[in-house]
């Protein structure tokens, strides 16, 4: 019996997936940072709030307070990242950063949000910090590239789901689009808290002709998404994944979609998938368990994204690695999650495509003929997890 059949030959191995290039949709700057980077970042501010000094214990602590199933101590996470970025430098170093550590992670395009009204008790004005993160970007890219990696990262401004400074954000996130901002983003507790309530804020937008996503159906179900999309008229939906809950599979194997999940399949409506942070927060119980299999399989515009790296311990190749050993993900499917998220994106459709085209697909291509090429040597490399 050959082991060398062309489907197994497709898996990927850790090193392929790393290697692939990758399209990141959701991400949360004050959720990605280096626990060294907050260790040295709170000396130099004097914030001395932090529960651990020491980097790897700290990285530790982020990792299990997100896992306590407790929303205040996971709430708490975000109270000491946001603590240490109200400093211009600091909002650099923290925006160059996670562009850099994601260039070395394989994501060739990310949209990276942060809300710019957390940032302000340094004196910073919104405009001072959007551009701050821009800057910071740009640097890590910059580096990047000198580092033998290509990335283009753009900005999502967030407005607070609580707070009523939505129109103020979409407005600020309208003055800085072509210049590193690509769309607008709601997020914060979903309970209590409507996207409706935002309304005026997406119609501005919608009247700007500009784009935005909205945190939905991640811990609230159907009505959220729902209402996200009909009323709100999101492009994308931040999650999304409690659509599963109008999708029925019947004991033989078939499924029934309900009218919003037709709605959101037939109109190819993004869903920003994390399936880490999904586990933590309850919203599925395991990989092999979690919607984005059925979803694949139905061609939903699925998408796999990060959410927060630093309270899931988590990066893109990781999340990939999880979902390749849950559903026997090939380079093929990480090829269609790639181009589904690249497809989503909110940079002008010249640019999605040449992406997608120039780079995506060369990439993917180069990474499936190289089992061709490990068969006729005997040396052939690293081994992998391939064979
Ligand atoms: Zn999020």
């Amino acid at each position: 019996m050959t082991s060398q059949t062309a489907p197994k030959a497709h898996t990927p191995s850790s090193d392929q997936i790393r290697r692939a290039p990758k399209v990141l949709l959701h991400d949360h700057l004050d959720g990605g940072l280096r626990p060294g980077t907050i260790v040295e970042l709170a000396h130099e501010s004097g914030y001395s709030g932090l529960p651990e000094t020491d980097p790897g214990k700290l990285g530790l602590w982020f990792q299990e307070a997100a896992d306590s199933g407790s929303l205040e101590r996971y709430l708490e996470t975000f109270s000491h990242t946001v603590a240490v970025m109200q400093t211009r430098d600091a909002l650099v170093r923290v925006a160059r950063e996670c562009a850099e550590d994601l260039a070395e992670d394989g994501v060739v395009y990310a949209e990276v949000r942060y809300a710019p009204e957390q940032h302000l008790e340094g004196g910073l004005t919104l405009e001072e910090v959007v551009e701050a993160v821009n800057e910071g970007f740009r640097e890590g890219e910059r580096i990047a590239r000198e580092n033998g990696h290509r990335i283009r990262v753009g900005a999502l401004l967030t407005a607070m789901r609580h707070a009523a400074r939505s129109l103020e954000i979409a407005e600020l996130a309208n003055s800085y689009r072509d210049l590193g901002v690509v769309g607008f983003d709601i997020a914060g507790a979903e309970a209590g808290h409507p996207p409706t309530r935002h309304l005026d804020a997406f119609e501005y937008l919608k009247r700007e002709n500009n784009h935005f996503t909205i945190h939905a159906g991640e811990a609230f179900g159907l009505p959220s998404i729902w209402q996200a999309l009909q009323w709100c008229g999101a492009d994308r939906l931040g999650h999304g994944v409690r659509i599963i809950d109008d999708i029925r599979v019947r004991d033989d194997g078939s499924v029934e979609l309900g009218r919003l999940a037709s709605y959101v399949r037939d109109k190819r409506i993004p869903l920003e998938l994390c399936p880490s942070s999904n586990l933590q927060t309850g919203a599925a119980d395991s990989y092999e368990a979690h919607p984005i299999g059925l979803l694949r399989r139905l061609h939903f515009r699925a998408t796999v994204n990060t959410d927060n790296r630093l309270m899931s311990h988590t990066s893109m190749s990781q999340e990939f690695e999880h979902l390749v050993e849950a559903f026997g993900y090939t380079l093929d499917d990480m090829q269609w999650f790639s181009v589904n998220a690249m497809k989503s994106s909110f940079i002008p459709f010249d640019e999605r495509l040449a992406m997608i085209n120039d780079v995506i697909k060369p990439g993917y291509a180069e990474l499936k003929s190289e089992w061709l090429f490990r068969q006729t040597g005997s040396t052939s490399g690293s081994p992998g997890e391939s064979d």
